[in-house]
Parts: C-alpha cells; structure tokens; sequence
C-alpha cells in the first residue's frame, strides 16, 4: 500500500499532488448514494471538507515552489506510530542537512483568533465563533513525537521548526497580545519562503551528510502509515443502499445497459466500450479488494456469468481459488 503515499515520497515537488484518498473515497461514495439518500449532506459536507483542505495543501505546495529544491526534501501527509502506539500526522515537513521544518496547514476561512488564555483557536465566521484545538499545540506535540520517533530508530537529530500555515488567502489572522509563540509560529502561506530562509540563514555548516538526509526521509516513507478507514461502516451505510450498475460516462445516468460487447446508456444513447472499468473501481474502493464472478454481475447488471467471465478475463487479474469459490484481485 506504500503507493497511497500521495504524493511523490521522496522526490521533490512535482507539479500536481494526487487526489487524496478521502476526496477520490466520497466521490466515489456519494456517486454510489441515491439523491433522497437520507445522509447525503452530511457526506457531502465532508466531501467539502476534505476538498479545502487539498486546496490548501496545493496553494502551499505553489509557495513551497520558490525554495531551492536541492536543499529541501519536503514530504507530505505523513502519518506515523510513535513508541506508545499513537498515531500522529504531519501536513507536510521539510527535511534538510542543517534543520527540520513541520508546517501545520489551516485552511479555514474568516477570522482567526489565536487565544492564549484558554489557548484555543477562534474562527469567526458570518458572524458565528466556533472553538478549535490550537494548532500551536498540535504543532509542538508532533515535534516531540517525531523527535522520539527518530531517536527510537537511532537516526541523527538537527533542530526541528515548526510552522502554522493559514493556506486560505482571505483569512484574518489575530493573536492574542501576550501570545508570543503565536506571533513567532503563525504565517501566512505566502511568507513560507521569507521564513524559511530566515530559519537557513541560522545556520551555517551541514549537520547531515547527503546519505543521513536521504536515509531520513527514507525511514519516514518506509514507516508511512496510510488512513483508510471503512466509510461505509463510518457513514453507517449498508451495501444495499449502495447504487449498483455502470455510469454512462457522458450524462451520468446509472445503469448503462451491456449490449454485445458494449454498453449503452437509455438516457442519452452513448455507448462505451470501458464504462465499466470506474464501475469495478468503484467496486474496489467501498466493497473491497476482491470480486466474483457474481459479485461482478449483481454490480455491473451483466445479463450472464459468460459476459461476467469474459469482462474478468480482459482485465487480467489474479484469479484465487477453484470453481464456484474462485475470486479475483483488483488491486
Ligand atoms: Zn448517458
């Protein structure tokens, strides 16, 4: 499952970071959900959710762009155990021979308010306030985890920073007057490049050599946990309240017809040769890694378990188990 790492692991920025597993998993989900299903706004609103949050990775990804990329190696949406078996997250980190830098990414609209006295975060928005946990805090726990994390696996330590990043640009950012470790760790995205190098400019020899940096970044990917929680058992949906069949590609419409060797959507008379490959990627992702022969008929509506086996043998996958019993891989 190391391929889940979203982006590019150990390479430097690429220009596109892929769509992360909760947005593809809820696209998917709510596709697969009627529009009278009863909890549909909700998942809709996570699906809202999870896409401001990849906007905001992507606009730090643009200001991540002006550093010299062979001093950095930036990693990001690690999730890793630490040695008491609890789980932490960083948004994205940079790693270099003199120092580390953690960037913790707000993408929230509004005002933002960080309190000292209850140290918490304040978003008011259209008039309404609503208490977060203060990211300085998260922030400043995932250093120390981290810290234990590479002493625990013996790998050379430099100074870790660590950044509160406001993605959104229209966000008004007030702290409180006394708050001075809010002063020194929040920013905006745009300032990422200034205050890093003001954090380079610290420091003059390397602490690292190139193979210790390379080997860091390496142990983080290689203990790189991914999230993929079961949200069919989170939303409380049964697989009967799934949709079964094949989307026509051009309107949509759910369930194409299987033709000879073609489908064929009643709504808008497209045929597709493939509309069922998404359908069996849908299948993959909300029901599971394997399939039967028919498992595969019940979901793409297929007239026979001939047209069934006929699509399974096109598509190569490993085949497991004998007769009736066997399933297919779809990884
Ligand atoms: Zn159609």
């Amino acid at each position: 499952m190391r391929r889940e790492f979203y982006p590019r692991g150990d390479k430097m920025i690429d220009k596109e970071r892929k769509i992360p597993y909760k947005v593809m998993v809820l696209e998917v989900l709510l596709a697969r959900l009627s529009v009278h299903y009863p909890n549909r706004g909700y998942i809709e609103g996570e699906l809202g959710k999870a896409i401001a949050g990849w906007r905001g990775e992507q606009a730090i990804d643009y200001y991540l762009t002006f550093l010299p990329k062979e001093k950095y190696r930036i990693l990001h949406d690690l999730r890793l155990e630490d040695n008491e078996k609890r789980f932490f997250q960083i948004d994205t980190i940079l790693l270099s021979k003199k120092y580390h830098v953690i960037l913790e990414v707000k993408n929230m609209a509004g005002t933002l308010f960080f309190n000292n006295n209850p140290q918490q975060l304040v978003q008011t928005l259209n008039n309404e306030e609503k208490a977060y946990q203060c990211p300085i805090m998260q922030v400043e726990r995932q250093r120390l985890q981290l810290q234990a994390f590479l002493r625990s696996l013996q790998l050379p330590e430099v100074p870790i920073f660590v950044l509160v990043v406001s993605s959104h640009p229209n966000t008004v950012i007030k702290i409180a007057p006394n708050f001075k470790k809010a002063n020194q760790y929040v920013i905006q995205s745009a300032a990422i490049p200034e205050r890093i190098n003001t954090i380079e400019a610290n420091f003059d020899e390397d602490k690292l050599t190139p193979k210790e940096l390379k080997k860091i970044s390496r142990t983080l990917i290689k203990h790189h946990q991914p999230l993929k929680p079961d949200y069919l058992e989170k939303y409380k949906i049964a697989h009967s309240d799934l949709l079964t069949g094949v989307h026509c590609p051009n309107c949509r419409q759910i369930p194409m017809q299987r033709k000879r060797g073609y489908w064929y959507c009643h709504s808008c008379q497209h045929s597709s040769k493939d509309a069922h490959l998404a359908a069996i990627h849908n299948y993959s992702v909300l029901l599971g890694p394997t399939i039967t022969n028919q498992q595969l008929r019940n979901f793409l509506h297929l007239p026979s378990p001939s047209v069934a086996s006929k699509i399974l043998s096109s598509l190569s996958l490993k085949k497991s188990g004998i007769m009736k019993g066997s399933y297919y891989q779809l990884e």
